[in-house]
């Protein structure tokens, strides 16, 4: 049976995630409300504004039960935004993330000169083929916990993916490329 994948869809870039879940032969659909998380096999936040994004999950009340979910196992993949949500510490008071993976994380890491901007980076869980990564305005990974493995550096060190158990995030758009190996990689995690 086709996995079911919910993709948040209160703001930012969602419907590319969807296009590429079901190019994979998964079935992704927009969760705006808490009913629509019921029976999920795995959930996508995607990139966009966190501050928006945080306020508006609490709005519709799904904070708390986003949460719920993830202690009770269900696999989540957060890009951009959505790694800053799933951050257990974001250096910035103006987002309350949902702290559901054991990373620290700094928002508009990049600063303003190379606020956004696309490179090859190595990802040996994927192969040897370097994965392309476009970053827009961006933030980093600072801290990993024990358990969470970096799946992804710059060339100076810095962490832009990692996998802690059910939870995979990465600073850059994976969703904006046409290699679907990313996505791919979530799909066969849940
Ligand atoms: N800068 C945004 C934030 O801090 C993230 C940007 C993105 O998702 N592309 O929320």
């Amino acid at each position: 049976m086709a996995k079911k994948v919910g993709v948040l869809a209160l703001q930012g870039a969602f419907i590319e995630h969807i296009r590429v879940i079901r190019e994979l032969g998964a079935e992704a659909f927009p969760v705006r409300l808490p009913c629509e998380l019921d029976g999920l096999d795995g959930l996508v936040i995607p990139g966009g504004e966190s501050t928006t994004m945080s306020r508006l999950m609490l709005d519709y009340r799904l904070t708390d039960r986003l949460r719920g979910l993830a202690r009770d196992g269900l696999p989540i993949m957060g890009t951009c935004a959505g790694m800053i949500l799933l951050a257990k510490r974001v250096m910035d008071m103006d987002v309350e993330p949902l702290g559901i993976m054991d990373i620290d994380v700094r928002r508009n890491a990049f600063g303003r000169q190379v606020d956004s901007f696309e490179t090859d980076i190595e990802m040996p869980a994927f192969g040897e083929t370097p994965f392309h990564a476009v970053f827009i305005r961006a933030p980093v990974i600072e801290r990993v916990g024990d358990g969470v493995e970096v799946l992804a550096r710059l060339p100076d060190g810095t962490a832009v993916a990692a996998r802690g158990g059910d939870m995979i995030c990465s600073s850059f758009h994976p969703e904006l490329t046409s290699d679907p190996r990313f996505h791919a990689y979530f799909l066969g995690a849940i």
